[in-house]
């Protein structure tokens, strides 16, 4: 018999898996040309030409056993200091190898990081809506999910909820910005009063509280947007990040966490964070990726295919009666449901052969979560469907 915590998992799963199998039956009974599946946050946009050339190379001029071999389990010591370099000419920091973790993504890398941080009944304070997998993540290490409500209209964290949240149990805060589902950007405003709040917090009861910055679509902004480095705004910040999105390789498990000096128990945090790599079962990120992302640092993220549909939708979907904020990065746009049910909404969708997420998958029901990273023709296709489904339900 499975453990009852797998079970709860299990049966937390249920509703992604029950929509991907939908969405399979649905290709097979009317062609994929006529299912319109907004349901993934799987990149459409292909990884950069230059990728395969990139990796072939490597193999072609590197020892195998220098390519393919176990290493320090933080990751190859010159990856991490050409990272530290990279991030130094961007945000003009100092890091070197030693404030860097190669990590399997950046569901890798918050795992290993709340692995360190969490002893049983620890909180991890997160804003709705936010990546249900945060649920999972704590209750992996016996944490405690403490949600701040959301802040509709415009989505940035609910900071007068926030303070009353905050107790001496407080062990981290989680933000992801640019936001999964909302696509809003958490303004530089937002963060210094949030920094101001856990400093306030912690100086009360005499602890540290890590705010982990969940960053897989830190690259992906649109109008010229801008994505705060929150390490800029509050010193105890430890960073994931993510190549699964910024270069389209969710499925090569590559990312990496950035532990700034000035973090509380620094060294404890960098040892426990190398250790728990190891002993999660990772040993390390994948060792050919890791060379790869080096020499691919100083490439654009190509985000024209991602703008294309997000004006499409944003414009074809609100012309049409419906309410959302238009994104400011990520591949995701976040409407209020025209019905007050958004799991009724999301199922009455099926019949247009629309797939949608109900925004309680992300801890704010009401609203749904449609992922444009999708062909172009999808979108234009499904905005007559989402018309009429709104006619349907008026
Ligand atoms: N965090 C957020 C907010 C995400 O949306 C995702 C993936 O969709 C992840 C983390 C996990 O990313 P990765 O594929 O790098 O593990």
């Amino acid at each position: 018999m499975i453990s009852k915590k797998m079970k709860e998992h299990v049966k937390g799963s249920s509703m992604i898996r029950a929509m991907f199998e939908e969405g399979k039956k649905m290709i097979d009974l009317y062609g994929a040309d006529d299912v319109h599946d907004f349901s993934l946050g799987n990149p459409s946009t292909p990884p950069p030409a230059e990728i395969n050339g990139i990796i072939n190379g490597i193999l072609k001029d590197e020892k195998p056993t220098f390519v393919h071999g176990y290493m320090n389990n933080a990751g190859y010591e010159d990856v991490r200091e050409t990272i530290a370099k990279s991030l130094n000419s961007k945000y003009g920091t100092s890091y070197g190898a030693a404030n860097v973790i190669m990590t399997v993504g950046a569901a890798g890398g918050l795992n290993i990081i709340l692995k360190t941080l969490l002893d049983p009944d620890d909180e991890v304070v997160v804003f709705a809506p936010f990546f249900g997998e945060y649920r999972a993540y704590t209750s992996n290490y016996d944490g405690k999910l403490v949600v701040v409500s959301a802040n509709a209209p415009d989505f940035q964290p609910n900071l007068a909820e926030f303070a009353g949240k905050l107790t001496a149990r407080t062990k981290a805060v989680i933000v992801n910005s640019p936001n999964n589902p909302t696509g809003v950007i958490y303004s530089e405003e937002t963060l210094e009063a949030l920094a101001g709040m856990l400093r306030e917090a912690q100086e009360k009861f005499g602890t540290s509280i890590y705010l982990l910055a969940d960053e897989p679509y830190r690259e992906l902004v649109y109008d010229g947007g801008f994505v705060p480095f929150i390490p800029k705004h509050y010193e105890n910040t430890i960073v994931g990040y993510s190549f699964s999105k910024s270069l389209s390789l969710p499925g090569e498990r590559i990312g990496y966490l950035v532990v700034p000096s000035e973090v509380a128990d620094f060294d404890d945090v960098l040892s426990g964070a190398t250790v728990a790599n190891r002993i999660s079962g990772f040993v390390n990120a994948p060792s050919l990726q890791q060379r790869t992302v080096a020499k691919c640092l100083d490439m654009e993220t190509d985000v024209s295919g991602y703008n294309k549909n997000r004006e499409a939708l944003y414009n074809g979907l609100t012309e049409a009666g419906y309410e959302c904020v238009k994104p400011q990065g990520a591949f995701y746009l976040f409407v209020k449901s025209p019905i007050e049910s958004d799991v009724e909404f999301c199922s009455l969708a099926k019949k247009y052969h629309i797939l949608i997420v109900p925004g309680t998958a992300f801890a704010c029901p009401g609203y749904v979560r449609i992922a444009y990273c999708v062909a172009h023709e999808t979108i234009v296709a499904s905005l007559p469907k989402f018309k009429k489904l709104l006619e349907e339900v008026r």
